[in-house]
């Protein structure tokens, strides 16, 4: 029987997804519907039906939003040949990219100038490493190899003099990278890290935050979508400090097998997440008795402006 549940602090919307929301939101409320979205907006379910049903419409391909449309470009950023695809279709761009993500776009682009190869540790696949990865593609005419693991960083077989550097995504699991980091440092010595960690400082408090609460709980419940790289790590971290988690959605995917023989959950939520999920799980275990506390690790205070050219609008607008 569960008699506790301790709720991870910080946990769920980061700086970056509330700013792509509002972003969202603010486009809604600017033009009307449809907004376009160019990849779902943040990588998760609710919050991307709850925009759709709104008058958001996502597309996966910059080719299918149509001329002269409002776009919004997701969270997790773009590569350069998306934006050209927009401005050739005279399309109205509001640009969401989360500003870490935009950081280490920047970075690339210097690493390039000054005459290094860049090797980009991330997941295959996911957005954020497309545009990235794209940048080098466009100004470089240079495919970056992807790192993922130990095994890929040993079949790399660049010359001992040539300038090497490492890029990462932002929602990398912390120890899995400093594996994969210190791998590349005994082949590469002499390869140099981007100015300040790419790992972002939401992905860094809310692993810290759930290895902390791991310690208290017999049973971890991570609320984000499967297809969300931050929220797939904390399960994982949890797991890595020996208690079983899982990933759900919402209160609908509790299996009551999970429970049997449990008294403590731990629970946070990807930077993806609602709050309202969180809370609906929450009720759930309320509901059976269960009494509820807070597990706090840090507290947040980063906010991010709006991006510009929203400003701008908004500024248009003004009577
Ligand atoms: S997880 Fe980090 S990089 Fe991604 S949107 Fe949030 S703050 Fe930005």
């Amino acid at each position: 029987m569960i008699e506790k549940i301790l709720l991870a602090s910080p946990r769920g919307f980061c700086a970056g997804v509330s700013r792509a929301v509002k972003t969202v939101e603010d486009a809604l409320a600017l033009f009307g519907p449809p907004v376009y979205i160019k990849h779902e907006i943040v990588h998760n379910a609710t919050v991307v039906k709850d925009l759709e049903r709104r008058g958001a419409v996502t597309v996966e391909n910059a080719k299918s939003i149509p001329e002269h449309s409002v776009v919004v470009f997701s969270a997790h950023g773009s590569p350069p040949q998306d934006y050209e695809i927009a401005r050739e279709k005279q399309c109205t761009l509001i640009d969401a990219t989360c500003p870490l993500v935009s950081k280490v776009h920047l970075e690339m682009h210097r690493f390039l100038k000054d005459g290094f190869s860049v090797l980009y540790i991330g997941h295959k696949n996911h957005p954020e490493g497309i545009g990235v990865m794209g940048e080098a593609k466009h100004h470089a005419g240079k495919d970056i190899p992807l790192i993922e693991s130990e095994e890929d960083v040993e079949r790399l077989s660049f010359l001992p003099e040539e300038k090497l550097a490492f890029l990462t995504q932002t929602t990398l699991s912390l120890s899995e990278t400093e594996k994969i980091i210190a791998a590349l440092k005994r082949k590469y010595p002499h390869i140099v890290a981007p100015p300040g960690k790419d790992i972002c400082y939401a992905t860094t408090n809310r692993q810290n935050a759930i290895t902390s609460l791991a310690k208290k709980c017999d049973l971890i419940l991570v609320i984000g979508s499967k297809n969300s790289s931050n929220s797939n790590r904390l399960a994982e971290t949890a797991r890595a400090e020996g208690v079983p988690a899982f990933l759900i959605d919402g209160a609908e995917d509790i299996d009551p097998a999970w429970l049997e023989q449990k008294h403590t959950v731990g629970i946070s939520a990807g930077a993806s997440a609602p709050e309202s999920r969180v809370q609906d799980v929450v009720s759930f275990f309320k509901k059976q008795g269960a009494s509820v506390e807070n597990h706090t690790f840090i507290v947040e205070s980063t906010r991010f402006p709006d991006p510009p050219e929203l400003k701008k609008l908004w500024e248009r607008k003004k009577p």
